[in-house]
């Protein structure tokens, strides 16, 4: 038995990868994070193979699948949302495995950092405004050490992408005033590639009046940083060396001037 751990993308079933849906046509189980996974995603396994919403169990429930299966020929498509590195309490069932010498391989999936960017049509690196993307969030049940929190990465006023916190826009907000200016643009992108997906845009000022406006609390990304400028202007930033026409690299010499 080998356990395929595979990011099942933000949710539009042709943002999983190739290789997640063939081990998906081929699994023997499927156990899958019911909250955010896409149930057609469900509908690439072969009929009638048992499908377990891990959303309804604990850690204990879900290895015990693991440990029965152990020595049985076969596959486990075991889904997460987004990808599997973020925020997927992967490590501890991938740890399972390997005390247990079960075979594990990870699958990386389109996170939903990437599908909020897509949604807005929206680079995070503009140069001369942010070379830097920082994915974080605020504690919730799960602790944040200090020397990550909040203020912290405000004040280095890159790009930002914040995950888990839509329910309390009130406080984030104020705790990243303690870096950005409050005219600093931001965007709340809920269930990025769903069909229900909705885009909220705005600064800091107004951004959790206008989040609490549309009933946004969850499934939601929040996404600051001046590169969002580009949501209502151009020309406030660097054209990019890459595709300047005076820029030589590997592949392309440059042109005098
Ligand atoms: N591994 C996932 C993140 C899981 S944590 C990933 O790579 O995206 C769950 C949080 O991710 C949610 O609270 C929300 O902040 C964000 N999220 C997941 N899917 C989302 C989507 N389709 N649109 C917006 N945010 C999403």
């Amino acid at each position: 038995m080998k356990v395929y751990f595979i990011g099942a993308g933000p949710g539009d079933p042709e943002l999983l990868t190739l290789k997640g849906k063939n081990i998906i046509a081929r699994a023997d189980i499927v156990i899958y994070a019911g909250s955010l996974v896409n149930p057609r995603i469900l509908s690439f396994a072969q009929s009638g193979v048992p499908a377990f919403n891990s959303a309804e169990m604990d850690l204990q429930e879900v290895t015990r699948i693991y440990k029965r299966e152990k020595d049985r020929a076969g596959t486990i498509a075991r889904l997460h949302t987004g990808d599997p590195s973020l925020y997927g309490a992967i490590q501890e069932q991938i740890d399972f495995c390997r005390r247990e010498g079960i075979a594990v391989e990870v699958i990386p999936g389109v996170s939903s950092f990437f599908a909020a960017a897509a949604a807005l049509r929206q680079e995070f690196t503009l140069p001369g405004i942010s070379q830097s993307l920082v994915l974080t969030r605020m504690a919730g049940r799960t602790p944040v050490p200090d020397s990550e929190d909040i203020e912290g990465w405000a004040k280095h006023r890159s790009s930002m992408a914040i995950f888990l916190s839509a329910g309390s826009m009130e406080t984030l907000v104020q705790r990243l005033l303690a870096g950005y200016a409050e005219e600093t643009p931001a965007a709340v992108v809920y269930r990025a590639s769903w069909p229900d997906q909705k885009i909220v845009i705005g600064t800091l000022e107004n951004i959790a009046r206008k989040t609490a406006a549309a009933g946004i609390t969850r499934q939601a990304l929040v996404l600051v940083g001046d590169v969002l400028r580009s949501l209502n202007e151009d020309d406030f930033y660097e054209k990019s060396k890459l595709y300047d026409p005076s820029f030589s690299h590997g592949y392309r010499e440059g042109r005098d001037g």
